[in-house]
């Protein structure tokens, strides 16, 4: 790799790297996108079945946002499609609108006693369209608390457990405050103003995003087997040169710093896919399992992709287990574990970094931050304004 002729560095080719390679590039700058993966996209990279279903091979994305300027940005890489995510949960055997609603309420409670639970919670919130469990499960008023306790227990307890793997109290609030309770009939698992999903899908979206005479990109390469941290002269060297232009990482701090101040620890997933020889598996794109099952939800791709395949569907079922780098059964690091030991020891990593002037952190991995892709694409665009 000849790097001096080269602006600009970014390491990985998910949204952060993309979205900074595809803005610099316009500015006539060239940039060199080194990605670890077999292919671009990062965790929105989706590929075709052999039946024809285009699957999300790192889990289901579905595009939502209140920012007009990233769905700007976006458009002009792809068309798009109006879809509104929606997701049921099995409780009691029931298959009910998560996040939990007044229709949830309606198919697991008595009429006289659901009527009663909506009336005080009208008298309570006459202007809230939804609230956080966290608030309902302490109420001072009975039945509130009561009904925020059921539904505590049926949709987030068990759930939360298994995501995470520990207690639901010692999740952080931000985490569990993703998914409210919807005091009214509005049954989309998001209530963002924009919501979209790409028409031919996320990796078309990223072929064109990155298809631009000014950058280059390498695959398959871990950017640890070129990339030199000289502390002493606080100089970056890559393949033994001393590199100043800007550097983009959006992978994992640990990892570029060698894991000094141990392991940055993650969540991942067993990734589940299924194929079954019928038209549909399930009545909905998302269902979720709070309670039975080993995994979290199960995935029909063909409700998000807008296919009409007869006869041929595929399935995910997500099974949550703990980021190990040894197991095979969990390649990627997915989610970060928020709390204050583990931001402390981010910090650290971060500390470090900052040390040289021309690494800027970008992504939900080099960040350390539960993003959704919408900010991750926010702070790229940010950061392609800054460089
Ligand atoms: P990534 O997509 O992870 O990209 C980082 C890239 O860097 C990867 O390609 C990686 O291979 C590469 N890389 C890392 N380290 C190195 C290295 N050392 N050398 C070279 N390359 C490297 N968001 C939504 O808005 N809607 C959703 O429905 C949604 N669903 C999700 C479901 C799951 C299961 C998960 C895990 C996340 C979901 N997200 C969703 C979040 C979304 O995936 C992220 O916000 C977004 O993809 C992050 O983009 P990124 O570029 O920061 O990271
Ligand atoms: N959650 C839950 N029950 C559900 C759905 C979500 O308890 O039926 C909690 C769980 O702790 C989860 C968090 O809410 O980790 C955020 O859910 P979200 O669907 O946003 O997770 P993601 O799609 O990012 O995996």
């Amino acid at each position: 790799m000849k790097m001096n002729q080269y602006d600009l560095l970014i390491v990985g080719a998910g949204f952060a790297g993309a979205v900074v390679a595809r803005k610099v590039a316009e500015k006539g700058k060239k940039v060199l996108i080194v990605e670890k993966r077999q292919q671009i996209g990062g965790n929105m990279y989706e590929k075709f079945e052999e039946n024809g279903v285009r699957i999300h091979l790192y889990g289901p994305h579905i595009f939502h946002t209140n920012n007009e300027k990233v769905f700007e940005f976006l458009k002009q890489f792809s068309e798009f499609y109006p879809y509104e995510h929606k997701v049921i949960g099995k409780i009691d055997g029931k298959l009910v609108p998560i996040p939990f609603n007044f229709t949830s309420l309606e198919m697991l409670f008595e009429k006289e006693k659901a009527d009663k639970i909506k009336t005080i919670l009208k008298e309570h919130y006459p202007e809230l369209e939804k609230i956080s469990i966290l608030d309902l499960i302490k109420h001072e008023n009975p039945l509130i608390k009561e009904f925020g306790e059921y539904v505590f227990e049926k949709v987030f307890v068990h759930y939360t457990a298994k995501q995470w793997g520990i207690p639901v109290e010692e999740v952080d609030k931000s985490v569990i405050n993703r998914v409210p309770v919807v005091l009214g009939y509005d049954d989309r698992y998001f209530k963002d103003s924009i919501q979209y999903m790409p028409k031919e899908g996320f990796t078309k979206l990223f072929e064109n995003m990155l298809n631009h005479e000014n950058i280059d990109i390498v695959l398959n390469k871990n950017i640890t087997e070129i990339i030199e941290l000289d502390f002493e002269n606080k100089k970056v060297k890559i393949e033994g040169e001393i590199f100043e232009k800007p550097i983009i990482f959006t992978g994992a701090v640990d990892e570029l710093l060698n894991y000094k101040y141990g392991r940055l620890p993650y969540r991942s997933l067993d990734l589940v896919f299924e194929n079954y020889h019928k038209t549909y598996f399930q009545p909905n794109s998302v269902v979720n399992y709070p309670n039975e099952e080993k995994f979290t939800r199960i995935t029909e791709f063909k409700y998000l992709t807008n296919q009409e395949i007869e006869g041929e569907t595929t399935i995910l079922k997500e099974y949550p287990l703990k980021y190990d780098a040894n197991n095979k059964k969990c390649l990627d690091p997915y989610y970060p574990i928020i709390n204050e030991e583990n931001i402390k020891m981010y910090n650290n990593y971060k500390e470090e970094i900052n040390k040289f002037h021309n690494i800027h952190l970008v992504g939900r991995l080099a960040e350390y931050k539960y993003y959704n892709m919408d900010a991750v694409i926010e702070k790229a665009l940010e950061m392609s304004e800054k460089i």
